[in-house]
């Protein structure tokens, strides 16, 4: 399974690729160390799977995310500063966030997408420490 730290690394590669500045903020570093080995595979999964989208859809100049406790839940942001290209349809027939949608439930999580700055995705999951 994917750690949260490689993909970390791994995200950060692949934006400097695309000449897309990249921010990480973590809340405190204890926070990724007592998360559950299940819940931090699938949160490394909306991670990959949120900053390739950011490569290939969002024409951004930058991307920052973010880990952070909020109410007993665990809160991955990805924000870019490009153009949501989502439609019923692409939305529909893509297998990324479909996909991060059916890992997410596994773990009682769930994501949005804010759209009117850029893209916003904000992936929650219960907070069970280890
Ligand atoms: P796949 O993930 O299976 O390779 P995909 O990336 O097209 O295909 P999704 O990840 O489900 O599918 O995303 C659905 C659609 O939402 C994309 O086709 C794209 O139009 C839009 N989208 C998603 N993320 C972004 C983003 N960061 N910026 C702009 N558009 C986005
Ligand atoms: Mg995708």
């Amino acid at each position: 399974g994917l750690r949260l730290r490689d993909e970390r690394t791994l995200s950060a590669q692949m934006l400097k690729a695309a000449h897309i500045e990249w921010n990480w903020y973590e809340e405190d570093t204890d926070l990724v160390s007592n998360i559950h080995l299940i819940t931090e595979n699938i949160l490394a999964m909306c991670l990959k799977e949120a900053v390739t989208n950011v490569v290939k859809h969002s024409n951004a100049t930058s991307c920052e995310a973010s880990i952070q406790v909020n109410q007993g839940q665990l809160l991955l942001i990805v924000k870019d500063n490009g153009t949501f290209k989502g439609t019923e349809n692409n939305l529909e027939k893509g297998n990324g966030l479909a996909g991060m949608r059916e890992r997410l439930e596994f773990v009682d999580g769930s994501f949005e997408i804010n759209s009117e700055n850029g893209t916003e995705l904000r992936i929650q999951v219960p907070y069970d420490i280890k």
